[in-house]
C-alpha cells in the first residue's frame, strides 16, 4: 500500500447498499432471529453444523451478484445437487430414455420414501433419493470414479468454478446411508438400477457432498435461468431445451412432499436439501441461492422458504404471475399519404404520393415479439387490401424496433408475408442489421426509411411521375426556375454554373457554396460523427442550401452524393453580385425556398418520417 493512503479500517464507512442488497439484507435481519426447525441428523456430519448460519444470494443473468449474510460460506449440496445431475443424464442420454427409466410425477411423498412403479421399479421422479440414485447411475463415464468427475466437472461449470467435495460428510453418508442403499437394492432387484448397489450409491453419496456456497448455488440457478449459459463465465453449460426440462422437474417435485404448496405460494422452480440449502430460479431473469441449517418436518429449510416466499411476493416472481400488458407491438400503422420518407419531393411528386400514396401500408413493429405478438400484427397485415388486378400495392415494414423475434413469430411473419405476395403485395422491409429476418419479403433495405423512398418512388414510377435519377432535367424545368417570373427566370439562370458530382463525394461542403439546384442524380443528407445517421435525400427538382446553417451547437449534417449527376450552384460571389444588382430577385427567390409548398428546399423545417429516431 502506498504510503499516507489511509488504509480502509482507518476510514470510518457508512456502507449504502444498493437497493437489492439492501432487500436481502433486510430480509436476513428479519428472518435471522427465527431459530424454528431442527438440524437433520440422520447423517451425523450435519448435525454439528452452527444452526444459526443463514445465507442469501441472487445472480443476474448479466452475472451481476447480490448476497447477505453467510452466502460465501460452503455447504454440502446433498439434494440441491439432483436437478444438476439430472441434466447431465439428459445430455448423455435424452429425454425418452431418461423418463423411461425415471418418471416425472411429484410422489407427494418424503425424499427418502419407497416411491417405485409397481412392477419395473421406476422411481417416480428424479428429485426424490430413489430417482436421484438411479439418474446418477445414468451418468456416462467409465467406472464409478470417471462418472463422478463427470458429475463434479459439470456441476463446477454451472457454478463457474471448481467444487471440492466434503470427505468427512461423505464418510458419515457412507456409514449411515443404510436406507438409501435398501432403496437402491429394491431398485435393482426390480430391474431398474442395472449397476452394482454399492458403485450407484458411492457416486450418489459423493455428489451429495459436493460443497458449494449460497452465492454458487444462485450461479448455477441464474445458469438454468439463462437457459443453460452460465452468465458469469459465458460457458455453455447444457442446452436451452435440457435446462427447460430440468426447471420442468423442479417445479413439480424439487420440494419433497410441499412440492404443491410451494408451486401454489411461491411459484419458481426450485430444489431444497437437507443440509439447508435451496436452489430456487427465476426462469429468464435470475437465480436465487439460499442456506440456513435447521429443516421443518417435510426436511426443508426453515428461514430458506421463508425468505423466497417474501422473495417471490416483493418481485412477483409467482411463474403464473401475469406480467402486464407490454408497450403495443404495432408502433405505428399508416400509409404513405400522412407519413412521408425523408426523400426530399419536387412538387409534383408529392401531390402523386397524396393522391396515391394509400397504395403504401406501413407498419413500424417494435419490442419482444413470441407468438400472441406476432398474432397481432398477422390481425393487422390480414386489413392491408389486396392489389387490384394489374396494379400494385406496396407494404414497408419497419422491423428496426424488435427486440426479440422469437423463432415461431417469425415463422407465423414470414407466412403472413408470403400471403400477402400472394395477393400483389409487395412487402419491403428495412433493417441493416438483421437480414434474412423474413425470407419471403420482396425486398430488402438497410433501415424504414430507405424502404419507404422505394416504395415511393415505385408508386410514382407507376404514375409516371417519377424523374429518374438519370434522366437530366433541363435547368428551366427545375421547380425553382419554373416557380420564377420570367426575369428572375433569367437573372439566377445566369447566376448559377453547372456542377458536377460523383458517387460518395461531399458536397456543399464549402461556405462559397450557397445554393444548389439539382438536376440529377441523387445526395443524401448525413449526421456527423461516429455513428453518421441518414437523416434524408434529395432527388432532381429540389434544392439543397447552406444559408441557414442549423447553428446550435451541433455538427452541421453533410451532403453526399448517393448517385452521380448534376446541378446548377449558386456560389457566394454570385450571390453577393444578386444582392447588388437584384435585390428583388433575390427577395422572390428567398421567398419561394422559403415556401416548403411550392419547392422542395433542404434544410426543411417539416420532420420526415426518417427523422423521428
Ligand atoms: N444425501 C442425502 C440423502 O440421500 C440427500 C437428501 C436430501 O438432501 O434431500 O439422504
Amino acid at each position: 500500500m502506498r504510503e499516507g493512503k489511509p488504509t480502509p479500517e482507518a476510514v470510518p464507512m457508512e456502507e449504502t447498499a444498493d437497493p437489492i442488497t439492501a432487500a436481502l439484507n433486510e430480509l436476513h435481519a428479519s428472518l435471522a432471529s427465527d431459530s424454528s426447525g431442527t438440524l437433520a441428523s440422520y447423517i451425523p456430519q450435519l448435525a454439528e453444523v452452527d444452526p444459526g448460519q443463514f445465507g442469501l444470494a441472487l445472480a443476474t443473468l448479466d452475472g451481476r451478484r447480490y448476497q447477505a449474510g453467510d452466502a460465501a460460506v460452503p455447504f454440502t449440496l446433498q439434494s440441491v445437487s439432483k436437478p444438476f445431475v439430472y441434466a447431465l443424464a439428459l445430455a448423455d442420454l435424452g429425454l425418452e430414455e431418461v423418463l423411461s427409466r425415471v418418471g416425472a410425477e411429484p410422489s407427494g411423498e418424503a425424499f427418502n420414501a419407497i416411491s417405485l412403479e409397481p412392477g419395473s421399479g421406476r422411481p417416480s421422479n428424479p428429485m426424490v433419493n430413489a430417482g436421484a440414485i438411479l439418474t446418477t447411475s445414468l451418468v456416462r463415464g467409465d467406472g464409478p470414479a470417471a462418472r463422478f468427475e463427470r458429475i463434479r466437472e459439470l456441476l463446477s461449470a454451472f457454478a463457474g468454478r471448481p467444487l471440492d467435495m466434503d470427505e468427512k460428510v461423505f464418510a458419515s453418508e457412507l456409514e449411515t446411508g443404510d436406507r438409501n442403499r435398501a432403496l437402491a437394492y429394491l431398485m435393482r432387484n426390480a430391474g431398474s438400477l442395472r449397476c452394482d448397489v454399492d458403485e450407484a450409491i458411492d457416486v450418489y453419496f459423493r455428489q451429495c457432498a459436493l460443497l458449494a456456497t449460497a452465492a454458487d448455488v444462485a450461479v448455477m440457478a441464474a445458469t438454468l435461468a439463462n437457459g443453460g449459459i452460465n452468465p458469469c463465465t459465458k460457458a455453455t453449460v447444457v442446452s436451452q431445451s435440457i435446462a427447460e426440462h430440468v426447471l420442468a422437474v423442479m417445479a413439480s417435485c424439487g420440494m419433497y412432499d410441499y412440492a404443491g404448496e410451494w408451486l401454489l405460494r411461491v411459484g419458481l422452480p426450485a430444489k431444497s436439501g437437507v443440509s439447508g440449502g435451496l436452489v430456487a430460479v427465476s426462469p429468464g431473469q435470475f437465480g436465487i441461492g439460499l442456506f440456513s441449517p435447521p429443516l421443518d418436518a417435510r426436511g426443508n429449510s426453515v428461514r430458506a422458504v421463508a425468505a423466497s416466499r417474501v422473495l417471490a411476493e416483493r418481485f412477483q416472481l409467482h411463474l403464473m404471475h401475469h406480467p402486464g400488458r407490454s408497450a403495443p407491438v404495432i408502433a405505428h400503422a399508416g400509409s404513405a399519404v400522412t407519413t412521408r420518407s425523408g426523400r426530399l419531393r419536387r412538387r409534383k411528386e408529392r401531390d402523386v404520393l397524396h393522391a396515391h400514396g394509400g397504395d403504401i401500408d406501413l407498419r413500424s413493429l417494435q419490442g419482444d415479439i413470441e407468438f400472441a405478438a406476432a398474432e397481432v400484427i398477422l390481425q393487422s397485415l390480414s386489413a392491408v387490401p389486396a392489389a387490384r388486378p394489374g396494379s400494385a400495392r406496396w407494404l414497408v415494414l419497419d422491423v428496426q424496433g424488435i427486440s426479440r423475434l422469437h423463432p415461431v413469430a417469425a415463422r407465423m411473419l414470414d407466412a403472413a408475408v408470403l400471403e400477402l405476395g400472394t395477393r400483389g403485395i409487395v412487402v419491403v422491409v428495412g433493417d441493416g442489421h438483421r437480414r434474412g429476418l423474413l425470407p419471403h419479403a420482396t425486398v430488402e433495405l438497410p433501415s424504414p426509411e430507405e424502404a419507404l423512398e422505394w416504395c415511393e418512388d415505385a408508386l410514382l414510377d407507376r404514375h409516371g411521375a417519377l424523374l429518374a435519377p438519370a434522366a437530366e432535367l433541363p435547368l428551366r424545368d427545375h421547380d425553382v426556375l419554373a416557380a420564377l417570373d420570367d426575369e428572375a427566370r433569367a437573372v439566377l439562370s445566369a447566376a448559377v454554373s453547372p456542377y458536377t458530382y460523383q458517387r460518395e463525394e461531399r458536397v456543399l461542403a464549402s461556405d462559397d457554396e450557397v445554393l444548389l439546384l439539382i438536376l440529377s442524380g441523387r445526395l443524401a443528407a448525413y449526421t456527423q460523427g461516429a455513428t453518421a445517421r441518414r437523416l434524408g435525400s434529395m432527388g432532381p427538382g429540389t434544392a439543397v442550401t447552406r444559408l441557414q446553417p442549423l447553428d446550435d451547437g451541433r455538427a452541421q449534417p453533410m451532403l453526399v452524393a448517393e448517385l452521380p449527376g448534376e446541378g446548377g450552384l449558386l456560389r457566394r460571389a454570385q450571390l453577393e453580385r444578386l444582392e447588388r444588382e437584384h435585390p428583388r430577385v433575390l427577395a422572390r427567390l428567398w421567398r419561394l425556398l422559403a415556401s416548403s409548398r411550392e419547392v422542395g428546399c433542404w434544410p426543411v423545417a417539416a420532420p420526415a418520417w426518417g427523422s423521428r429516431r
